[in-house]
């Protein structure tokens, strides 16, 4: 997927979907993750103006640039800088929505949520399904090559695995990294912290403490009264 060019007007907020227009902080200034969403790349001074390859590159470093794995007008989906799982994705809306305070019980913002939702599970399947492929091709070259014995295994059944495992929330304000929503999407196993003691950072994520919050109950929270009974896999 190519980045989209930066000749848009000044408007800071040109894909907007207008549904969704009252979670819209139209005032963000410089914002990480809206650069990355819109495809376009830090410029602290002026967030509107286009940037050049050169640098594009300088800014953000040729990492940035690579973490993307989809885009649309709606949300995007890229692997968190610094992965605290075997598979850590970030799905944020490409509106600038600063977090889960911002969102209110209404059929707009439910379908924004159950939208970056149902686009994370997709690129979580994706991004395991690719993992796990080529760690079998690998195996079965070292076992050609007389290093190893030929691997058997299942793929989609490990891919369906890993599916199960993963876990979709929010952390809760005021325990947010960066002010713009963003879905976190995890594989297991999760890593260790830096900290002795700390151990495995899975407490970030755990939505049994109190800075992070299940999808699933996000949405529940956000489904208007006499509407159907959302349809959410029941791992999460
Ligand atoms: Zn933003
Ligand atoms: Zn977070």
């Amino acid at each position: 997927m190519g980045a989209s060019s930066s000749t848009e007007s000044s408007s800071l907020l040109p894909s907007n979907p207008p549904q969704i227009a009252s979670a819209v902080d139209t005032t963000r200034r410089a914002c990480v993750f809206c650069d990355i969403a819109r495809g376009e790349l830090p410029h602290a001074d002026n967030p509107a103006a286009t940037v050049d390859a050169g640098s594009m590159k300088q800014r953000a470093g040729l990492a940035d640039l690579n973490r993307i794995v989809y885009r649309d007008d709606t949300v995007a989906v890229f692997h968190d800088r610094h992965p605290k799982a075997s598979l850590h994705l970030l799905v944020v809306p490409v509106a600038h929505v600063r977090n889960t305070d911002s969102l209110r019980q209404s059929a707009a913002h439910y379908a924004l949520v159950q939208r970056m939702l149902e686009q994370g599970q997709r690129c979580v399947e994706d991004q395991v399904r690719k993992t796990i492929t080529a760690q079998v091709a690998r195996h079965r070259a070292q076992a050609s090559g007389g290093t190893g014995e030929a691997l058997s295994i299942d793929v989609d059944s490990q891919v369906a695995e890993c599916v199960r495992q993963a876990r979709y929330g929010f952390h809760v304000p005021p325990f947010t990294s960066v002010s713009h929503l963003h879905l976190h999407c995890l594989v297991p196993p999760f890593r260790n912290g830096i900290f002795c003691g700390l151990g495995s950072l899975e407490v970030k994520y755990r939505d049994d403490l109190p800075w992070f919050e299940a999808v699933a109950t996000t949405l529940a929270r956000l489904q208007p009264p006499n509407t159907a009974v959302p349809v959410v896999p029941s791992q999460l």
